[in-house]
């Protein structure tokens, strides 16, 4: 198909989801857990990108030279690698197969979808959608699976690009092992992202921030802001005095319910490990502020719910500060200045996302551009960029050097092929200025 014709299937498809956003999000919480809002939310992140793949032809426009030399030009194109691959995580079931599922197909090539064995639905539905948009079948494919599949993929020869999405351990092993069989890797990891308070920040619009972008999701996102770093005394004891009163006003509750502010997290299992981790954090020597272990909602006692869950005077060398929780725990790291706070984000072994709340904008200027992390939000909680920039952590957060989706996107599912044509014009010497080294 020309890059219109495929720029069509994804004004289709965009319809489509926007038709079936309710379907979708329903089937998403009851499989995932988050409440509907945010399942909204996941689908509204995934459909923005499909928007950005409505505009493809023009990001697929190559470069142009002209006389280069004597009746020689040089252009560019992009082409597509063929076939393509994506392994997602269980936590945004909608939009990380879209961030990578939709730019692969618009750009022109067949993609194969593993989703997460824990969330598999909604990215079938997805399938589903794409065909009845009028994508051809097969171009768009999804398999089931966990590690055995993802090994096939990795090692499958037809398979030119694999874009892999989840926990820092396994994107390294997964790059790795697609790297040494040729192929063209992105893999995104873990996160600790910080959010920086400096003392002149609006306390109030912080701790709402900062509710929402910890306990959102069940903190079950890389981009929560699991950790706050108050700067001074005085910033620390106002904004944790302000964050127990939010936090005790918090509501956890299934995924249906509209007043409940997230809900479980995704297993028995998870639940066990992020209880595990705030006990740690209390072995460790951090104070236990609100505990949200042991939490049960009647009439869904088996329901893997952990409460909102606060610590502070956490530091730099516990583990559970150095590792990634993903519940719904939020730790006070206390910082005594600037310098402090900047370094905490830069040396930590993650560096997805980051915040910084202030007033100054020379702080937020020289904060952005020296932390050590790909994301940065200035009085913004959650900086996920949007469809036409790139998504992308640095460290331990992302393995490769290309971006999820955007004009990053675009680059790694396509490969630069670049053409030097020289016609010549009949007289003698044409072309000879145009020195390329010879054996002559
Ligand atoms: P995960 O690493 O357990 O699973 C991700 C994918 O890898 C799944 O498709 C899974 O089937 C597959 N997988 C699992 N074990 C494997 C193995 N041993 N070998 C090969 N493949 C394997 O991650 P998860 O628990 O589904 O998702 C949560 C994690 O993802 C968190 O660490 C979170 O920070 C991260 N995440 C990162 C981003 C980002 O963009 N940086 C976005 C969302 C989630």
């Amino acid at each position: 198909m020309n890059p219109q014709r495929r720029a069509r299937v994804m004004f289709n498809f965009k319809a489509l989801i926007e038709k079936h956003t309710d379907e979708l999000a329903a089937m998403l919480s009851a499989e995932h857990g988050k409440v509907i809002g945010d399942s909204k939310g996941d689908i509204q992140r995934g459909l923005e990108v499909v928007e950005f793949c409505c505009g493809i032809p023009h990001a697929l426009k190559g470069e142009y030279t002209q006389g280069a030399g004597p009746g020689i030009d040089v252009y560019s194109m992009r082409q597509p690698i063929g076939i393509g691959a994506g392994i997602t995580p269980f936590n945004f079931p909608a939009m990380i197969p879209l961030w990578m599922g939709a730019v692969a197909v618009a750009v022109g090539n067949a993609f194969i979808l593993k989703p997460s064995e824990r969330a598999p639905t909604v990215p079938h539905r997805l399938g589903e959608l794409f065909l009845e948009a009028g994508l051809p079948a097969g171009i768009f494919q999804v398999v089931n699976g966990d590690k055995e599949m993802v090994d096939a993929i990795l090692d499958h020869p037809a398979i030119g690009a694999v874009s892999f999405v989840g926990s820092s351990d396994i994107a390294q092993y997964v790059y790795s092992r697609g790297v040494a069989a040729g192929k063209r890797m992105q893999a995104m990891g873990g996160a600790k992202n910080h959010g920086i308070v400096m003392p002149d920040a609006d306390l109030d619009q912080v701790v709402n921030d900062v509710c929402g972008a910890a306990f959102g999701s069940a903190g079950e996102r890389c981009m929560a802001l699991p950790v706050v770093v108050p700067v001074g005394h005085e910033t620390a004891e106002k904004l944790k005095a302000k964050l127990i009163t939010a936090i005790e006003a918090l509501k956890v509750g299934i995924s249906t319910d509209g007043e409940a502010h997230f809900g479980p997290v995704v297993s028995a299992l998870h639940k066990a490990k992020v209880e595990g981790w705030i006990q740690t954090a209390i072995d460790e020597g951090s104070e236990l502020v609100i505990d949200g272990r042991n939490l049960v909602l009647q009439g869904h006692e088996g329901g893997y719910f952990v409460g909102p869950t606060l610590l502070d005077h956490v530091t730099r060398d516990m583990t559970s500060y150095k590792e990634e929780i993903f519940g719904p725990v939020l730790q006070i790291v206390r910082a005594k200045d600037f310098e402090e706070a900047l370094e905490l984000p830069s040396k930590h072994q993650y560096g997805n996302g980051v915040a910084i709340f202030t007033r100054n904008g020379n702080v937020a200027r020289e904060f952005a551009a020296r932390v050590n992390v790909g994301m940065v939000g200035i009085n913004v909680p959650i900086p996920v960029p949007v469809a036409y920039h790139s998504f992308g952590g640095w460290k331990r957060s992302g393995f490769g050097d290309q971006n999820q989706y955007g004009m990053e996107g675009v680059r790694f599912w396509t490969k630069t092929k670049t053409v030097t044509a020289r016609w010549p014009d009949g007289s003698a010497d044409a072309g000879n200025a145009f020195i390329i080294p010879t054996m002559s």
